[in-house]
This record gives C-alpha cells, sequence and structure tokens, in this order.
C-alpha cells in the first residue's frame, strides 16, 4: 500500500470501522498524519469547500450547504419565513480539546495467567507465532502514522528479567529492534552495571509501532497493543519486569499514578514482581536521577540474585 491515496483511502476505511464518520482537519495536522497522507488530502481539499474547512464535516451525510437566496417581497406584514435549519447540527470542538484518558486496565485484569506453561526450548517458537499473528499490523492509527518497521521484542525467550518501554523512536523504528537509539544505549549500560548482557533480558515496548513524533501513545494504541505484550510475557514467564517510565507503569498496572509514588514498592503483573523505573531517556535528559534508578535495580538484582559485576580494579 505505497501511493498516498490508498493509503488515504485506508485509512478513512479504519475510521469508518471505528464508527468515525466525521472527519475535520486540526489546525496542525502534521502532528497526526505523515506527510503523503497530507499531501493526499490537501489534493482532495481542491474544490471541495468542506475539507480544510474545520468547522464543516466532510461526512456524505453532511448538510448540503444552502446557496442564499433573496426572500420574496413582502405584501403583508407577515415575519419573513426562516431559513430550515441544518439537518445536523455541528458540533464545534476546539483544536486544543484534550479528551480525559480512560481508567487503564492492568494486564492481570485484562485476561487470566494460564496456569501452563510453554517449554523453554518451544518458547522461540511461541514468540515467533506472536510475531506472525501481528502480521503487518493495521489494528491502529500508528500502522497510518509513519511507521515503517513493527519493532516486536527481542532477547532470551527464557529471561528471567523483562524491560518493557513505551515505544519505539526512531531508530527502532528504523531497525525493527527495541531500543537501539541513545536511549538504548543507556540502557544496555543499565544492564551491564547488573552484571547482564542484553542478549540475557526481554526487551519490548507497550506499543509496538512508532508514535508520530515520539509523543506518547494514545489509549487506544496502547490498549490495541496489550494482547500482544501480554502474550510475550506469558511465554516468557518473567521473574522480574522492570517497567521503564510512566507509560510502561500505567498499562502494565492499570494506575494512572506518579511514577514517584510507584518506585521503590514491588507490585505484580502476569506472574511477574514489576518494579518501576525512571526511563533511560528520562535519564538522558535528567542525568542526576541515575542514582535513584540504580537504587530501583540494586532492589532488581537482589531480588533475583545477582551481586553486581567486580568494579574493575585502580590500584595496579
Ligand atoms: N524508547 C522506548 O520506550 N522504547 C524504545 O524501544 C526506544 C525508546
Amino acid at each position: 500500500m505505497n501511493a498516498p491515496g490508498q493509503q488515504l483511502r485506508a485509512y478513512v476505511e479504519y475510521l469508518r470501522d471505528m464508527g468515525i464518520y466525521d472527519i475535520y482537519r486540526r489546525d496542525d495536522p502534521a502532528v497526526l498524519l505523515p506527510e503523503s497522507l497530507r499531501q493526499a488530502l490537501a489534493a482532495k481539499s481542491v474544490g471541495n469547500p468542506s475539507v480544510g474547512n474545520p468547522q464543516v464535516a466532510a461526512s456524505p451525510d453532511a448538510a448540503p450547504v444552502r446557496p442564499a437566496t433573496a426572500a420574496p417581497a413582502a405584501r403583508t406584514l407577515q415575519p419573513a419565513p426562516q431559513q430550515a435549519p441544518p439537518l445536523r447540527a455541528q458540533t464545534q470542538i476546539s483544536p486544543h480539546f484534550v479528551a480525559p484518558m480512560p481508567k487503564p486496565v492492568s494486564f492481570d485484569a485484562l485476561v487470566p495467567l494460564s496456569a501452563l506453561t510453554i517449554p523453554s526450548a518451544e518458547r522461540a517458537a511461541a514468540l515467533a507465532a506472536v510475531r506472525a499473528e501481528i502480521g503487518e499490523c493495521t489494528r491502529c492509527a500508528l500502522a497510518y502514522a509513519g511507521r515503517h518497521t513493527i519493532v516486536f521484542g527481542d532477547g532470551d525467550p527464557n529471561a528471567r528479567l523483562m524491560f518493557v518501554g513505551e515505544g519505539p523512536g526512531a531508530d527502532e523504528d528504523a531497525s525493527g529492534v527495541p531500543f537501539v537509539g541513545k536511549a538504548g544505549q543507556l540502557l544496555n549500560n543499565m544492564i551491564a552495571a547488573m552484571g547482564l548482557n542484553r542478549e540475557d533480558v526481554y526487551i519490548a515496548n507497550i506499543v509496538k509501532c512508532r508514535p508520530p513524533a515520539n509523543r506518547t501513545p494514545e489509549y487506544v494504541e496502547a490498549t490495541t497493543c496489550s494482547q500482544f505484550l501480554i502474550q510475550q510475557i506469558d511465554i516468557v514467564r518473567p521473574q522480574v519486569i522492570v517497567a521503564l517510565g510512566a507509560t510502561a507503569a500505567t498499562y502494565l498496572l492499570g494506575v494512572k499514578q506518579s511514577l514517584a509514588s510507584l518506585r521503590g514498592v514491588w507490585h505484580s503483573a502476569r506472574g511477574a514482581k514489576v518494579a518501576v523505573t525512571y526511563h533511560p531517556a528520562f535519564l538522558l535528559r535528567e542525568p542526576r536521577q541515575k542514582g535513584e534508578a540504580w537504587k530501583d535495580l540494586q532492589r532488581v538484582m537482589a531480588e533475583l540474585g545477582l551481586a553486581p559485576p567486580a568494579r574493575p580494579s585502580t590500584s595496579a
């Protein structure tokens, strides 16, 4: 599906499937739509006054615009007939309106955890089956928002420790591997400081497609994608999950709370103990918080019985 026109049609059909028939342009559609779609939309708007006017719906059943007609000359003092009201009132929504986020549902509440575990030797194949089920996913709007590669997950299918981030950035979208950009390099260092290699852990994200301009995933995007992350966790069965940042914590645990209130205590999800810590991207902006994140990781190490690697001797 390469032609912008085809992409646009698929996007509109996707919205219709969701029950959305009235489509408005915002002031800054760049945040919502990739360049190719915006160009296609602009081309379609030529000669169509409804496109580009945020107050006029572009739906096929919108009230027709009536040409202004002169009222017949009044012979009596009867009031002039009033113009018929539009067939459907147009609701004006401020482009700055932000819908409140629905209450998230924890991964535990979404689907019961099976008592059966996948045998170790079969976990890689089970993960591959989940990846195949995802296919070239178009289940949410991120499929139409400039995504190049679905970033499934990476690491040891039998890992005792799993990290869950928010969603791919540009580097991950290009490579198909989670946490390979600057935040990923910091995550690698954090893993090394725990005495582990990246290949020893499993890494995934709340959403598998890059949100445009690296914005936070929307509720519907996160909850649409949850089904696959739940399957990944249930296959790997990690002992500990580290939620990197507020988005991971919100959706794994089904709570919308400050990171400060979630850190320092154990939570649980899918039979694993869950620790919440700062996202590496936040630590790149606020390096002074690295010590706090290290405290979180030390608690995880104690839980897993990991000793920190010996510091290289400086006396030699
Ligand atoms: N940030 C994330 O949350 N996940 C990635 O994979 C990369 C950056």
